[in-house]
């Protein structure tokens, strides 16, 4: 039989009312036989994350003040959750280890997986289904990268049965056992990485909203939702800003050529967005955006120097002094006399003057003068940066508004386009491209 892998996101598992819909979704279809949690998040604006709580316990240990306090609001949650259904405490030897090893000076990744942990534990006990560690399926080559061929070996060795198994997300362990963490949100990357080992019929991503939306709801009023998206335009979506499902996610299912569909917990029968390679989809017109996204925080880097352009390799060199102090460099123009590089403001203050003062030296730079602060919003879809009408109505709304920009980056791709705008006007740049481009 085929599978389908399913992920529930931190809202899904909140409290024992959203597991409870776990549950009928997993027991709504066969096929949904492997399913990957989060640790339980919010339950109202308010709270608190378990992880937030569990990377506070960890911090407050290792600077030697009293984690317990903290440690109890997790007792409690898990306790509530299981008490409302109906599971006795067989969680309380697993949380005592936890405080344990918290209280010994565990690592922190060690303590901070620790809420998926519990959380798969009392779901599968919930589902009556098996809890699979993810220690035992995902293996790391070192902290960043995975080791591709274990972690596939040890998912089909471990998943080959047909009964229903519950596995937590956001961490694996090195060949030692050593448990290693993914970045925040990486859930997502853990339950990618199983799909594509399993070669899954489908990669389900459940989580709170029916899908993705093609703007962020808080700037464009009821921005359209996206029913299909590519892989790449996923991805370029993301690295605009758009804040929808961990980017690192999307290679393991789209080298496997496994769909994602993003989908609502709390809408079961809502179809959500379906995420593929686009080959089987009706091909779209030039020119259809499919969605809009952008940061604030940005700022310049402007060089100026007569005929800075013979320098060879200047970008090269300018992105290395930054990287040498912790800023990456995220665009750069080039023009006869001056070079503006983008980078993020926050980089940039932690630095300090200390590295336009290198700049200025390497280059023998006439000035070097900090410019900002930006926002950078684009727009991505079919062809949208091949079919001139689309920038050209773009940069037409923003002279009617009086929209100054700063940079402009298209060409690197067919599909999207890049601008760079005064910081405090990004939310009007976002519906200028949004309106401009519908
Ligand atoms: N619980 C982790 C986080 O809050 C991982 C995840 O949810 O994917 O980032």
């Amino acid at each position: 039989m085929s599978t389908v892998v399913s992920k529930f996101g931190g809202s899904s598992v909140a409290n024992a009312e959203q597991i409870r819909k776990v549950a009928a979704i997993v027991r709504d279809d066969p096929r949904r036989r492997v399913v990957v949690v989060s640790a339980p998040g919010k339950r109202s604006k308010e709270d608190e994350k378990i992880t937030d709580i569990l990377i506070s316990c960890h911090a407050r240990a290792a600077a030697g003040k009293d984690f317990r306090p903290r440690f109890a609001l997790i007792r409690e949650r898990y306790a509530s959750i299981a008490a409302d259904l109906g599971l006795g405490n067989d969680l309380e030897p697993v949380l005592d280890e936890v405080e344990a090893s918290i209280a010994g000076g565990a690592d922190d990744s060690a303590v901070v997986s620790r809420g998926e942990y519990l959380g798969a534990h009392l779901i599968a006990r919930f589902l009556g289904a098996e809890f699979v560690d993810a220690a035992e399926l995902i293996r790391f080559a070192n902290s960043t990268a995975i080791d591709d061929a274990a972690t596939d070996h040890a998912v089909r060795e471990r998943l080959g049965g047909n009964g229903v198994v519950v596995i937590p997300g956001f961490y694996g362990a090195h060949a030692d056992g050593r448990v290693q963490l993914f970045s925040r949100g990486g859930s997502d990357i853990s339950a990618s990485l199983i799909a594509r080992a399993l070669g899954a019929e489908r990669y389900e991503n459940w989580t709170d909203v029916s899908g993705l939306l093609s703007a962020d709801p808080r700037v464009v009023t009821d921005p359209d939702p996206i029913a299909e998206v590519t892989y790449h335009e996923l991805r370029e979506l993301a690295y605009l800003g758009a804040n929808v499902f961990h980017d690192e996610a999307v290679a393991p299912v789209a080298d496997a050529n496994i769909p994602i569909q993003i989908r609502n917990t709390n809408e079961p029968g809502h179809p959500g967005t379906m995420i593929t390679s686009g080959a089987s989809a009706e091909p779209r017109p030039a020119g259809t955006r499919t969605g809009v996204a952008g940061k604030t925080g940005f700022a310049g880097v402007l060089v100026k120097r007569s005929m800075l352009s013979k320098i060879s390799d200047l970008p090269g060199q300018l992105g290395s002094v930054l990287g040498g102090a912790g800023i990456r460099l995220h665009h750069c123009a080039l023009g006869s006399d001056s070079a503006l590089a983008i980078v993020e403001s926050a980089a940039l203050d932690a630095a300090g003057v200390g590295v336009l003062k290198e700049i200025e030296t390497l280059f023998s730079a006439h000035s070097v003068e900090r410019t900002g602060p930006y926002a950078l919003v684009g727009a991505v879809g079919t062809d949208l940066a091949v079919v001139p009408e689309v920038l050209g109505t773009v940069l037409t709304a923003f002279a009617a508004a009086k929209l100054p920009i700063h940079f402009v980056s298209s060409g690197y791709s067919r599909s999207s386009f890049i601008v760079a705008v005064d910081e405090d006007r990004y939310q009007e740049a976002i519906w200028q491209v949004y309106a401009a481009t519908a």
